[in-house]
């Protein structure tokens, strides 16, 4: 069988392999020898020393190796049945013989294959159950005696991802096949990142490796290479970018000075730098695709107001798009209070409704707010200059493509909240320039945060309301919308009926994604207007809400939350000149979720938070699916990796520069995205 890297045989063509495997295999998706070879193990197990038969459950899992001694069908109640085996330490002490029963529920077929006599091979978490040890549902490989039996004993095994219908022997079997008559030639890595690289003895280390040092280090060699690619990517994005004919625009001032000085404030530095960068970007011939980070609460809405009127200034149209009707809502209403006194002309689209900024509006609205609908609601801009939009993390890449894609190459800023790690953002915004604001407007009141470990029901309310009696509004926010069977947690609505009694005198509103959108409006008005004091409400008031007379905020099963979206939460208080209070409930159940917590206690930083988000979960489950390209990385956690990034990172601005089309490096140029369609980010 002769192998290639990449090679485009199907299975089909291979005779050594059954039709039934590679059938099994193109359903996962490995279609190829170089597809397999890619497909690197999910795990390892050192079968050169197993682990001892525990004599108690609680540790983690466990690779062990034993003799069945015993099987049986059991039955439950009904029809359900398990399959159990009794399998013994081999070797063990003269003493007491060590045993584990493993189980297996709804699995009749199982007696098939691991039957009394079969020395096995399992991997699992042992329990205690009845008085005795077991393993639900272990990972096991029965021992054969036979030709390729080293493949799979004394030595570090490779366990890959399940494919229904191959065992893992049989797989590992197959991959070996494969990487022995594998070509070496045909496996040179896209650029040469150290002289004289083995791909060959890299992909073996990944494979089947003599040590785990070994298969650390060829992983992050590929990782490198991934990362390679990936930069090279956003570079030349951004330079294809670049190379667009942009308008240029926000010369006249006009606006912006009369807009200055009808506030009541200075913007903070930060601010100022920000809306200077922004400025530069837009007076350029090329279009702009500027990211604008910066903590809730520091005035990100205001450097977008200076953005878009510099484009009103110019006859241009600006719009910004937000993630939710409430959000859209409360930035028509900010948009209005700021802009109509200067005579722009302001108007709302959302799916619910589109409304003007006042009845008489003559002309075309200058700027437009809205959600989504913005995009599929077929809004016709008669020429958009400037597209902004906010907490952009809640949008995917084509939607905002899609918007951008409606001007004549507008300029376009994206705005957003979560704070990334620089690293990161160098990653996940590569393509993009950057501003930040690093400071939070003057005058705002402390916040306090504390954590609270089962709460009496009774002091928690005594807190609420001395806030309430001194004329404050307070948030209460819950994990679930609904009290549910399946998912333990405090609900909204169940809670809400509860605080509306123990709060009698005072007004108390009920928030959830579960109403309609005119309901949400309603109570949200009235919450903003001071009619209601008391929020009982689910994460929907996570993204921008912004009342500056509340200052505090309760939230329950707070270890039902993430950090990022606690940070959020707690970026609702705070916000006006009262000393605020954060206060987090927990029943202190879990130790990660009282790790978590502290972080909260600990840092109000929104950066220190995200990387220790980063440390806690992985980047994986941080940066979650939505993030443009990372669903598709296969070493997503070598993001965690700040080295490698930053290498990556400069070789491809190095590579770049020597060789800007890439001539060279034509594997390279055909991974990076074609020319003509342009993302932003
Ligand atoms: P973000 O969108 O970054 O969370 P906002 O733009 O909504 O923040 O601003 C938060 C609050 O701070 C708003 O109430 C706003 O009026 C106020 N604010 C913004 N900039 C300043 C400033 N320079 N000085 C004082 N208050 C400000
Ligand atoms: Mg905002």
């Amino acid at each position: 069988m002769e192998c290639t890297w990449k090679s485009t045989d199907e299975w089909a063509a291979l005779d050594s392999v059954p039709a039934k495997d590679a059938e099994a295999l193109v359903g996962v998706g490995v279609r190829t020898v170089g597809d397999l070879l890619d497909w690197f193990p999910r795990r390892y197990e050192d079968r050169r020393h197993f682990d001892a038969f525990p004599a108690q459950a609680g540790g983690g899992a466990v690779c062990l190796r034993g003799l069945v001694i015993d099987s049986m069908k059991k039955r439950l109640g009904g029809k359900r049945s398990f399959y159990e085996i009794v399998v013994e330490e081999q070797g063990g002490n003269v003493l007491s013989t060590n045993t584990i029963a493993c189980r297996w529920f709804n699995m009749p077929y199982l007696h098939r294959m691991v039957a009394a006599g079969h020395e096995v091979i399992l991997y699992g978490k042992p329990k205690e159950y009845g008085g005795r040890l077991l393993m639900d549902h272990p990972e096991f490989e029965v021992v054969k005696e036979g030709e390729r039996e080293s493949l799979h004993l004394e030595r570090i095994v490779p366990v890959y991802r399940n494919v229904s219908g191959i065992p893992q022997r049989r797989l590992r079997e197959l991959v070996y096949r494969c990487l022995e008559n594998l070509d070496g030639a045909s496996v040179a890595p896209v650029y040469p990142l150290v002289p004289g690289q083995d791909r060959k003895a890299a992909l073996w280390a990944v494979h089947f490796p003599e040590s785990m040092e070994a298969t650390n280090a060829a992983r992050r060699e590929f990782a490198r290479e991934e990362f390679l690619v990936l930069q090279v990517n956003v570079l030349w994005r951004r330079k294809l970018f670049k190379a667009h004919e942009g308008r240029a625009q926000g010369k006249r001032t006009v606006l912006l000075k009369a807009f200055y000085e009808s506030l009541p404030f200075d913007l903070t530095g930060a601010q100022k730098r920000s809306v200077k960068e922004v400025a530069a970007d837009m007076r350029e011939g090329r279009p702009m695709n500027r990211l604008l980070q910066g903590d809730v609460g520091s005035g990100k809405t205001f450097v977008a107001m200076c953005a878009m009127l510099l484009a009103v200034d110019s006859g241009a149209q600006a719009a910004l798009m937000v993630p939710t009707q409430i959000l859209a809502e409360q930035h028509f209403l900010t948009f209005r209070k700021w802009l109509e006194p200067l005579g722009v002309r302001v108007a709302l689209v959302t799916g619910a409704k589109q409304e003007s900024g006042s009845l008489e509006l003559e002309g075309a609205p200058q700027i437009v707010i809205g959600t989504h609908a913005l995009i599929y609601d077929n809004v016709a801009f008669e020429d958009l200059g400037l597209v902004v939009i906010d907490e952009q993390h809640k949008f995917g890449v084509s939607q905002r493509g899609r918007l951008i894609r409606q001007g004549v190459m507008p300029d376009a800023l994206v705005m957003t909240a979560t704070p990334i790690p620089r690293t990161l953002t160098l990653t996940i915004y590569g393509d993009l320039d950057v501003s930040v604001l690093d400071e939070l407007p003057a005058g705002r009141g402390k916040i306090v945060t504390a954590l609270r470990v089962k709460p009496k029901v009774g002091d928690v309310a005594k807190f609420v309301k001395e806030q309430l009696a001194e004329g404050r509004q307070v948030y209460l926010v819950y994990p679930l919308v609904e009290e549910s069977e399946s998912v333990k947690g405090l609900s909204a609505t169940t809670e809400y009926e509860k605080w509306a009694k123990r709060l009698g005198g005072y007004e108390v509103g009920l928030l959830h994604g579960k109403m309609p959108p005119e309901e949400k409006d309603r109570v949200m008005g009235r919450f903003r207007e001071g009619e209601l004091q008391v929020l009982v409400a689910t994460t929907v008031v996570e993204v921008g809400v912004d009342v500056a007379n509340a200052n505090l905020m309760i939230v329950h099963n707070a270890e039902r939350f993430g950090l990022a979206q606690l940070h959020q939460l707690r970026g609702r208080i705070g916000r006006g000149a009262f000393k605020s209070y954060c206060i987090l409930l927990t029943d202190g159940k879990s130790a990660e979720g009282m790790e978590k917590l502290e972080v909260m206690v600990a840092t109000l930083d929104g950066f220190k938070i995200a990387e220790e988000d980063l440390r806690l979960r992985g980047p994986g489950e941080v940066l979650g699916t939505a993030q443009s390209g990372i669903s598709d990385l296969r070493f997503v956690d070598y993001l965690a990796d700040t080295g490698l990034l930053r290498e990556a990172r400069g070789l491809a601005e190095e590579v770049l520069e020597k060789d800007p089309e890439l001539r060279e490096w034509p594997r390279l140029r055909a991974l990076v995205s074609e020319g003509g369609r342009v993302e932003v980010s």
